[in-house]
């Protein structure tokens, strides 16, 4: 049986990304940037999850309606794509009202139910902010790398595949909790967790080795491909960066929309809420 995967596509600017340090020189890519990734789902009449940055959409409306008309979800990837742990509760509030308002402002009432914390910035130091998707009506978070590799994010422990997540330990299962989890998960090799399905290990992976550890991974479950939309954009600016933070963030940027359409060729994906049963 063909096990379908979920596509996340993390709708953000090129200067998003917490390797660089803050730095946002004013120049705005994501329209062209996320048309492509556009044009590459509909060649394969395939539906995903937009996991939109509320300033992306506030700045590009048009945007946020082309990828609604498509039939793809739309997910939030916060206001200001500040991870969790630079917000408190009350400043997370504030992001998820004006993203809201925002979105409701171009699309009407939609129903948001996927959230997708900026850098993976979800752990039992953050967990506050499960309540609060709660409380905005949220069904589910897809925020938890369960490998801890990266300085700035992992959970060490945390189940590889979908969950109801436990609000008082994002390690722990609870039936009865009101959001499930969409982990990221790793390819198992003996006892080694290695994350290959988006970012800069899809770029850095040669394409046999994405296909045998995809293929792998789905012998047990689905994978959760992730993709930003400036990783496969041949304009995205390349900053002045320290050597590693510039390999992560602009290595294998030319071949990043080819990989992409290998994996399309190669595997189903669908939207995410419709692989965790929420439409
Ligand atoms: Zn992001």
């Amino acid at each position: 049986m063909t096990v379908i995967n979920a596509l996340a596509i993390d709708t953000e600017e090129w200067f998003h990304s917490e390797l660089l340090g803050g730095q946002r020189p004013p120049l705005f890519q994501a329209p062209e940037a996320t048309q492509q990734v556009l044009d590459l789902l509909d060649r394969y009449q395939t539906k995903g999850t937009f996991f939109i940055v509320g300033e992306v959409a506030e700045r590009h409306p048009d945007l946020v309606r082309a990828i609604f008309e498509r039939g793809h979800e739309i997910g939030c990837h916060g206001f200001s794509h500040q991870p969790l742990w630079k917000l408190s509760e009350d400043l997370f509030r504030e992001e998820l009202k004006r993203f809201h308002s925002t979105v409701e402002g171009i699309l009407g009432k939609v129903s948001i139910k996927g959230f997708r914390a900026p850098c993976f910035s979800l752990d039992n130091r953050t967990k506050w902010a499960l309540e609060v998707l709660v409380d905005f009506g949220y069904r589910y978070d897809a925020s938890i790398f369960p490998v801890r590799l990266n300085p700035l994010y992992g959970v060490r422990g945390a189940p590889m595949q979908p969950y109801r997540i436990s609000l008082e330990d994002v390690r722990k299962e609870d039936p009865t909790s009101p959001l499930m989890e969409f982990p990221n998960p790793p390819l198992r090799l003996w006892r080694l967790k290695i994350p290959i399905a988006g970012g800069f290990y899809l770029r850095m992976f040669p394409f046999s080795f994405l296909l045998w550890g995809l293929r792998r991974i789905n012998r047990k479950q689905p994978f959760l491909l992730y993709f930003h939309p400036w990783e496969g954009y041949a304009e995205t600016p390349r900053l002045k960066l320290s050597f590693t933070n510039r390999l992560i963030s602009y290595y294998g940027i030319h071949s990043a929309l080819k990989k992409l359409e290998f994996l399309l060729n190669h595997f189903k994906f669908a939207r995410v809420d419709q692989i965790l049963g929420l439409i």
